[in-house]
This record gives C-alpha cells, sequence and structure tokens, in this order.
C-alpha cells in the first residue's frame, strides 16, 4: 500500500517537474562562472581563439581580440574543469568575476518580483527594477496618453510579429530628428532600462531643464527602447542570456542573428561571422531581420536625421565609425573631440570612467554594425555606448544601478543632443 502511493506521488511528481519545465522552462545556469582571462601576447589569444566554443558552450560577453583588452567568457558548469585545464596548462592567467551566474540571475528575479505592481500612471513606475515587455509596452502607452507632446510610432513588426515601437517626442511640425535606441542586443538589460528612464525624463524637464527645452524646439527626438522586443521577450521567458534575434536559420539548429552586424555596411566582412550559431552571425543577407529593415526605413523615409545614438552595455565605452574599416571617418576630429566632451560630463557625476574613439582602434573590427550605416547615410553624429560596467556584473548589472547608469548616459547624451543642436549641418 506505503509502496504504490509512494509510486503513485512519484509519478505525480515527474508529471508536476514535467509541466513545470514546459510552462516555466527557462534555462539554468547553476554552477555556470564568468571568467576574466588576462592574456599576456598574441599567441595566448590565438589559442583563446581557438578554443571549441560551440562544444563546450562558451559564451564569449568580451571576444578575445587583443592582448590589450580582457576576455570574459561564460563558461557552463560542464566546462569548467576542460576550460580550467586549458588554461591552467597553457599558462594563461584568468580570474573568476562570478562565482555562480544563477546567482546573480536569482538576486535579478527576486528584486523583479519584489515591485512587480501595475502602475496607473508613469510616476507610479518603478524606474529601479527590471521590467518585463508588457510592463515597458505599457509604460509607454502611459507616457503617451499623459503627454502630448509624445506621440507611438509603430515602424513595423518584428520576426515573431511583436509591434517596433517607437516614440516620438515632438513640440513642432517639420523638425530635424535625433535618435536614441536601446536593447538592439536583448540581454543587455540596463539599456532598455534606461531608455525608459530618459523617455521620463524628457517629459519632465521639457520646459524645466533650458537646453532640452531649446533642443525640442528645434529637434524632434526618437526614441525605440526595445528595439529587439523578440529577443528581450526571450530573455525573460526562457534564456536570460539571449542576444540575437530570434528568427530561425533555415539549415541550422541555431536561432537568430545578431542586429548589430545586418547592417548594410561592410556588410559580411571579417568583423562578423557566417556560421549561425555564432554570437555574431551577420545573417543570411544585409538588413534580413525585420528589426533592422525597420530602422533603416525610418531612417530613409525620414530623411533629416541629424544624430543616432545607439546604445549597448557593457565596457563603458563611447565609439564612433568606423567599425569595419581602419580609414578614418571624415569627421573623426570632431567626433572624438565630442566623444571626450560627453564623456567628461558623464564622469562628473558618478566618476564612470568611459574610453572613447572609433569602433575598430577602441575594441575590434565590426562589420555591418548600426552606426556605420547610418554614419554612411549622411548622419554625421553616429555614436554607439557602451553602458556599465567593466565586468563585474556584465550584462547582469544590479538594478540598483539603474538610475545612477540613465543619469550619467543622459548627461553625455545632452552634450551630443546640444552639439548637433548648435552645428547644423
Ligand atoms: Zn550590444
Amino acid at each position: 500500500m506505503r509502496n504504490s502511493t509512494s509510486s503513485l506521488k512519484m509519478k505525480g511528481l515527474l508529471v508536476l517537474t514535467a509541466l513545470f519545465v514546459a510552462v516555466f522552462g527557462k534555462v539554468t545556469f547553476e554552477g555556470d562562472q564568468v571568467l576574466r582571462i588576462t592574456a599576456k601576447d598574441a599567441e595566448q589569444i590565438s589559442l583563446l581563439k581557438e578554443l571549441p566554443e560551440q562544444t563546450l558552450g562558451l559564451d564569449f560577453w568580451m571576444e578575445p581580440v587583443h592582448e590589450s583588452l580582457p576576455v570574459d567568457v561564460h563558461v557552463p558548469f560542464h566546462s569548467l574543469q576542460a576550460v580550467r585545464a586549458f588554461l591552467a596548462y597553457n599558462q594563461i592567467q584568468y580570474n573568476i568575476m562570478i562565482e555562480n551566474v544563477q546567482d546573480l540571475l536569482d538576486d535579478e528575479e527576486r528584486e523583479m518580483v519584489k515591485f512587480r505592481a501595475f502602475p496607473r500612471s508613469t510616476d507610479d513606475f518603478v524606474y529601479t527594477t527590471y521590467h518585463d515587455l508588457n510592463s515597458i509596452y505599457s509604460f509607454m502607452d502611459m507616457l503617451v496618453a499623459e503627454n502630448s507632446m509624445v506621440s507611438k510610432i509603430v515602424i513595423g513588426q518584428s520576426y515573431e510579429s511583436r509591434p517596433l515601437n517607437v516614440l516620438k517626442f515632438s513640440t513642432g511640425a517639420n523638425r530635424p530628428g535625433l535618435w536614441i535606441d536601446t536593447g538592439i542586443h536583448s540581454r543587455e538589460w540596463v539599456t532598455q532600462a534606461s531608455g525608459i528612464w530618459f523617455a521620463k525624463k524628457i517629459v519632465t524637464d521639457y520646459g524645466r531643464d533650458p537646453a532640452l527645452t531649446d533642443i525640442l524646439n528645434k529637434y524632434d527626438i526618437f526614441l525605440e527602447i526595445v528595439t529587439n522586443p523578440d529577443g528581450f521577450a526571450y530573455t525573460h521567458s526562457s534564456d536570460r542570456m539571449w542576444r540575437k534575434t530570434r528568427k530561425p536559420n533555415p539549415g541550422s539548429s541555431c536561432v537568430g542573428v545578431d542586429p548589430n552586424r545586418n547592417w548594410n555596411t561592410g556588410f559580411g566582412g571579417p568583423g562578423a561571422s557566417s556560421n549561425p550559431c555564432s554570437q555574431t552571425y551577420h545573417g543570411p543577407s544585409a538588413h534580413s531581420e525585420p528589426e533592422i529593415k525597420a530602422i533603416v526605413d525610418f531612417v530613409k523615409s525620414h530623411g533629416n536625421l541629424k544624430a543616432f545614438l545607439s546604445i549597448h552595455s557593457y565596457s563603458q565605452m563611447l565609439l564612433y565609425p568606423h567599425g569595419y574599416t581602419a580609414t578614418p571617418a571624415k569627421d573623426q576630429t570632431e567626433l572624438h573631440e565630442l566623444a571626450r566632451k560627453a564623456i567628461t560630463e558623464l564622469k562628473s557625476l558618478y566618476s564612470t570612467a568611459y574610453t572613447f574613439g572609433s569602433i575598430i582602434t577602441t575594441i575590434y573590427q565590426a562589420d555591418g554594425v548600426t552606426i556605420d550605416w547610418t554614419y554612411d547615410q549622411g548622419i554625421k553624429y553616429s555614436y554607439t555606448f557602451e553602458l556599465r560596467d567593466t565586468g563585474r556584473y556584465g550584462f547582469i548589472l544590479p538594478a540598483n544601478q539603474i538610475i545612477p547608469t540613465a543619469e550619467e548616459t543622459w548627461l553625455a547624451l545632452m552634450v551630443i543632443m546640444e552639439h548637433t543642436k548648435n552645428n547644423p549641418y
């Protein structure tokens, strides 16, 4: 009797477990670590490049490129021994940045649950925590309802048919535009969270901050907060570490394209991958991703964008074109000086130190990136930000850093927008 009861219980438990995985199925990262590897020379870098990424399930948060830059790699628990042995054998130095990835994600989740609420206005909205897609989309709708200067433009649909929403801040007709996007890489959660904060900041400061008021009296601001909504929804439902789009790749079991390698400037070059399983897969053709094509169409049909600011995390950098070629952008001197001003202002608030320069000289060759394409379209003030931090938490930046990150970034955005306004072209 006891036996059959317990076997029944056991069966019930198994069914429940299966149900749980089916309903709440999320990749877990228990025991996974993020290692910071410090290669001492080119030989060690090339050894790191030869690590069988796919077999070991490695995810390079910062890829091996040059011995002057750290290499951050997320190593699944089952590969830790092999990777450690490899590093020891080759006498490559490293330290553990994140002891247990799942612990950080559990903290993040607890924080989100604590503040889960249904705000009735953007004043009630909790800016100090991370939010899911529905919550962000309803934030946008509230902001539009509350402010006559804000409207929502749907520039297209994602692969999974989600609307691609852009907030337009406008105080008059026929104005040139300034563009800001966040979250094109879905796991860079501090960027979407900062985007939400920027949106509220704009409506709060208009009429109060003379500098922003002046900008908005001459320019419209376009803000796409969730630039990769399918990826973002997936980071909440299934895999917190998802970076790419969610479009399947024919002939491969790997899903998604790197939306920051999919643009038609330098498309398909060596600074991107042709392997659909890679985190930097460029996709089957330029603008193959609907999320990118929608922005391309918008930029072209608007025809009068004067600044394009595309926001990523992490590594605390402010970057300008080019990524695909070492040939300096024709406006390099001005872009460089403006970047210096912007990061100086950013640093004034919380002493957060940024590096800056062109993409190819500051990080590595990257082909088919957003700002090379927008610069090509004649948008002189094209910049990419890499927000906090420098790797302590990487993509899992604790929620208590959202507001400080957004605040300091806003200072840099203001510098660039003001300069754009003061230097019409
Ligand atoms: Zn990114």
